[in-house]
């Protein structure tokens, strides 16, 4: 299997490499040469997802040995970092209602499935290509994805890790969680402003080449772990056939029957993994797009225009609070045979005026494959509050955005087939909210959400994950407060150069 960028640059690598590399030099992205492998999903485990996971990203994965796969795959999902053994459960709620929880991993958020496994498939990568520098993966973060990426990266070898995050901008259980990391290759700093001013910051370091090759002549070179990796859409394929096959083991359904999948999305990471399951043979229906009220990607799977002229509204369903969906480029390639051209077009408008119009065939492609729809905040809170009514069961505000857009696909197609919602993070993550939801505003004033997450715990006896009820307790590591200005010298600070 071979590598190409959606953009046209004339270089074809393997899987190794498009791993090291994570972006292609024309600012594509890389997409695999083939997809219709149709895999035989009948003789996958549903039961074993280490060895469900080796079998979808064998293919896949050129540039790797089988052990080292192998190898890959026991470190991440086999050795106590997922608090359930089939790591990502499916939850049934009624006949035709399933939830897919892929928030038992370390930091309770879905990031972890990808980002527990890519730092051993790049590490081994970088040691295969006799890569002699320090990897230093640099995040700006606005919650979950440093968390992840901590976890995820701690303790590798020749990878240091370091995250900023937004002083103003990422909840206390998401502040505590990353402040309390722990990890010999860690560092965690808080940047003064919002998300915005850390990004830039981050942003400025990157496009930095006077530092770059200061750097460089120390041996460290600057990477990301941002979710544009190939490295980290594989993983997200994985639990789209185990869900399946458990309903086929559990006789929910006969073997061959289309269900549909219903994703919280942001970046369209997720999601695309669900093309891509549905591309090697995986019986999709539809998959269910749910934008929050930042809802671009709905209005363009609608219109067939992305139009990011518009302001950023802050939701209670933060990791969704996205203007450009960076993975949308390689839904586009696929549906347009691989042609770079129209795909270069396109995003040279979306940098240049904020927008572009797909043709009519790509928009009518996207209807057959997508239902798309958003639900604001009011609208989450009311659904976390009637799933809680109607099953005993808890959502976080993702994956209520999540319920909410397929009850109105439900009611706007009757169709009553199984369909499988994709949860992306615990209730317990945004216990705020989730209270807030049951019991109304005067709950969670002038709390801690520390607090608020026992009390939830002892409203609804549901236990919360541990790396949550335990934060309170843990040491505070990172205290460090800086402004973004002040971003280049830290950075050399923690490289210990000057
Ligand atoms: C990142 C994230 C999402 C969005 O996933 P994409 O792959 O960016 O679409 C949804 N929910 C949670 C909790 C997340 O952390």
């Amino acid at each position: 299997m071979q590598y190409y960028s959606t953009r046209g640059y004339k270089m074809k690598i393997n899987a190794a490499e498009a791993i090291i590399r994570g972006l292609a030099p024309d600012s594509g992205l890389f997409v695999p040469s083939e997809s219709d492998l149709s895999l035989n999903i009948e003789k996958m485990p549903a039961h074993d997802y280490p060895e469900l996971a080796f079998k979808i990203f064998k293919p896949f994965l050129s540039g790797f040995r089988d052990i080292e796969i192998k190898n890959a795959l026991q470190k991440a999902y086999s050795s106590g970092n997922f608090d359930h053994k089939l790591v990502t459960p499916l939850q049934k709620l009624s006949e035709n209602l399933f939830i897919l929880e892929l928030w038992h991993g370390p930091t309770s958020a879905f990031k972890d499935i990808a980002l527990q496994v890519l730092p051993h498939l790049l590490k081994t990568a970088l040691d295969n290509t006799g890569y002699k520098d320090e990897l230093v993966i640099l995040t700006a973060t606005s919650g979950d994805t440093g968390k992840s990426a901590l976890e995820g990266f701690r303790d590798i070898p020749g990878i240091k890790i370091v995250v900023f995050y937004p002083d103003n901008g990422v909840s206390e259980i998401q502040k505590l969680q990353m402040v309390t990391q722990e990890g010999s290759n860690v560092s965690v700093t808080a940047v003064t402003g919002n998300f915005d001013d850390t990004q830039r910051g981050v942003k400025e370091i990157f496009s930095n080449s006077k530092l770059a090759s200061h750097l460089a002549s120390h041996g460290f070179q600057l990477t990301s772990a941002n979710s544009i990796n190939w490295g980290r859409l594989l993983p997200q394929l994985v639990y789209y056939f185990q869900a399946y096959l458990s309903l086929v083991d559990n006789k929910q359904i006969r073997a061959g029957e289309a269900v549909n999948y219903v994703v919280p999305t942001g970046n369209f990471g997720n999601i695309l993994a669900g093309y891509y399951a549905r591309r090697l043979g995986l019986p999709v229906n539809k998959l269910i797009c749910a934008s929050n009220q930042n809802n671009i990607l709905s209005d363009f799977i609608n219109t067939g225009i992305y139009d990011s002229n518009r302001r950023l509204s802050l939701t209670l369903s933060p990791s969704m609070d996205i203007l450009i969906s960076s993975n949308l480029e390689r839904l586009l390639f696929e549906l347009n045979s691989h042609d770079p051209e129209k795909i270069s077009f396109w995003m040279n408008q979306l940098r240049e005026k904020g927008s572009y119009r797909v043709d009519q065939q790509t928009h009518e492609k996207l209807g057959q494959l997508f239902y798309a729809g958003f639900a604001g905040d009011k609208k989450t809170l009311s659904t976390i509050k009637s799933v809680y009514r109607d099953y005993k069961y808890l959502v976080d505000t993702h994956t209520a955005v999540g319920k909410a857009v397929l009850d109105s696909y439900i009611a706007d197609t009757a169709d009553n087939r199984p369909s499988i919602i994709l949860s992306t993070a615990s209730p317990f993550k945004f216990a705020g909210s989730v209270m807030k939801a049951l019991k109304g505003p005067d709950a969670v004033k002038q709390k801690s959400e520390l607090t608020i997450l026992d009390e939830l715990v002892k409203l609804t006896g549901i236990d919360a994950p541990e790396n949550l009820s335990k934060l309170g307790k843990k040491e505070i590591k990172f205290k460090q407060v800086i402004t973004r200005k002040a971003l280049e010298d830290h950075l050399l600070s923690i490289l210990e150069i000057d």
